[in-house]
Parts: structure tokens; sequence; C-alpha cells
């Protein structure tokens, strides 16, 4: 039997339109404008339907109501398609496709998201095979987890990051194999696919608003002009750090913050600013001691994963101790250890 897809459209650069004041999305455009690619229909091809989304949004604006938009259009439509495609601003694509993959608990259909770096109605546009390919990928329905398409590499959703802001592979998958490549052929890495527990049921967790936040050290970082954030109400923060997981140690500034901000009980995690490679708390001076202050280790994460994480782990109302050990656990496939 021929599969069945559903195309859930919130916006971005592919379905966008020139206006006078730059590229904005266009209500009621984009399902006449795709009906009208023979590819979409070819031979092979599954079936498709499509959701346009109210309001449709450049991904800048995207945030938790948004993620949780589209994680109940997967969940309300879950038993009638095989598949989901997610077509989805560059700028933020990284991150939903992060958040998707820890709302959509026991997911066992293919959830691929994509969009493009030219709008489908321009000249060169890239949305075309972005778009083509995803769909098929899903109708295959070989990888049954939460991924993002784009320039002919299918990448797991939260190891993805978006790496160019003008070029048409614009995002990479730096600590983690692609999960295929579409040449002439598909090639799966099925060997590196995520396999959901068997006897997972696939549920959604929303995500509720937390406060978190995201620092980059840089050198020459006053410490001191963080401190007011680091309050109660901080529920988590990503340090991003230099290599495997440094900080400048002088004027021992930021560990009595960091460690302030540990006993108001917000989750420290450091990831590291290196796009390859893993943070190693303890393998220099300069990191033990934020093992100590209480940090704990995003390992190889992306900033964009942890982000999401976070927000998944306050979003279960889960004690602070159990946070703190799931950041360093292997939830997704979004780290390894
Ligand atoms: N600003 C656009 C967005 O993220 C960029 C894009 O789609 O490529 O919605």
């Amino acid at each position: 039997m021929k599969k069945k897809i559903c195309i859930l459209y919130t916006g971005g650069t592919i379905g966008m339109v020139p206006t006078d004041k730059g590229y904005a999305p266009k209500k009621g455009y984009f399902h006449d404008a795709i009906s009208s690619i023979d590819d979409l229909k070819g031979e092979g091809m599954p079936d498709w339907d499509m959701i346009e989304f109210e309001p449709l949004l450049d991904s800048s604006n995207i945030a938790v109501e948004q993620w949780n938009q589209i994680g109940r259009a997967i969940r309300d439509n879950y038993d009638t398609y095989d598949g989901f495609v997610v077509l989805h601003g560059t700028d933020t694509m990284a991150y939903t496709a992060s958040a998707l993959s820890f709302m959509l608990e026991g997911l066992n259909k293919p959830v691929v998201v994509t969009g493009s770096q030219i709008p489908l109605c321009q000249l060169r546009s890239d949305a075309r095979d972005n778009l083509i390919t995803s769909v098929f990928i899903a109708g295959q329905g070989i990888v049954r987890e939460v991924s993002l398409y784009f320039g002919g590499r299918l990448l797991r959703g939260n190891r993805s990051t978006k790496a160019s802001a003008d070029g048409l592979i614009a995002f990479d998958s730096p600590n983690y194999h692609p999960l295929a490549e579409a040449g002439i052929d598909i090639k799966y890495n099925t060997a590196e696919l995520f396999e959901p527990a068997s006897d997972a049921v696939f549920s959604l967790t929303e995500f509720s608003q937390t406060s978190i936040g995201v620092l980059k050290v840089f050198p020459g970082i006053q410490f001191s002009l963080f401190e007011s954030i680091m309050t109660e109400s901080l529920k988590g923060i990503v340090l991003e750090t230099f290599g495997a997981g440094n900080i400048p140690s002088y004027d021992n500034a930021l560990l009595p913050i960091i460690k302030k901000a540990f006993e108001h009980g917000t989750i420290i995690t450091v990831c590291s600013q290196c796009q390859q490679g893993t943070v190693k708390l303890g393998a220099y001076e300069t990191s033990s001691a934020l093992t100590r202050a209480g940090a704990v280790s995003g390992y190889n994460m992306t900033t964009e994963a942890a982000v999401a994480k976070l927000y998944y782990l306050f979003s279960l109302n889960l004690p602070k101790e159990e946070i703190k050990a799931k950041m360093e656990e292997d939830l997704r496939g979004e780290l390894t250890k």
C-alpha cells in the first residue's frame, strides 16, 4: 500500500516570497506551489497532505509554544500517517529538531525537518531537492527518529547545527555520522540509527516555559557582570566553555558564581565552543573546579541539544538531582560519553 506523509508547514525561507520589506511567508500560497511539482507525485513517492500553520513564521520567532504546536500536530496525526516532514526556517531548525527529538517519546515513525536557503519561487532554489528528498525519505520509513535533511545529507536532528549562513549545505553534524547520504541512491547508515526501546509507547511531552540561559565564555570575560542573572529564577544554564570544558581561572571569579547558582538549584551544563570533540571535566585544572562547583558535563552535545534537553527535563517536573543525572545520560542519541 502507498505510504502517506503529512507535511507540516511552519514557515521559513522555503515558502517565502519577496516583499518590499524582504522575504516573508505568504498565507495560503505554498500548497498550490508544491502541488505543481510533478516529482512530488512521481512513481515511488508517497501520497502526502499538507497542514499550514497559522501564523507562518520566520523561524527566528519560533519558541516553546510553536514547538508544542508542531508536537501536537504530530501526536494528533500519528496514527493517520506513516511519517512527517516539518518545513521550517533554517535559523532555528537545529533547535527545533533537537526539541522534537526529546518531546516525541517512543517515536517509531520518520520525522524529517527541512527547509531551504533560497525560496522555492526563486531561481536556483534548493527547496525542490530538500522537499522532494525529505518526503521520499519519510516515505521509505527506514529512519524512524527526528532527522534533519539538507543539502544531500540526512542528519540526526539533535546532532545538527546550522554551520553556514549562505551555503546550500547549511547544516553539519560534527559529532555524529550522517544518517544517510543522498547521491544517485540514498545510502543509509543503518548501523547509526536510533532504535526506540521495543516496549516504548509513543507520547508527547509538551514543553513548559522555563528560564534557561546560554553563556559563552571568552578571554577577558568579567564574570561579575553575569552575577545578577544567576538567581533562583534561572533554572538551567548552558556554559559554552573553551576546548574540553575549560574556563578562565583568573581572579577565581566564575566559580563562586557557579557555586551560588548551583546552590540556588540552577542546572549548569558544560558544553564546548569547539564544534567537534567532547567536554572532559577534570582533564585540566581549569575545568575540574567546575565539577566541584556542581556543574554537569554536556559531553559532545550541541548547544542546541543541551538547551532543548533542559526544556524537556524541566517539563517533566523531575527532582533536581534526576535532571542533573539525565543531562549526562544519552536519552535520544544526542551525546556520546
Ligand atoms: N530567517 C529564515 C528563517 O529561519 C531563514 C531561512 O529559513 O533560511 O525562517
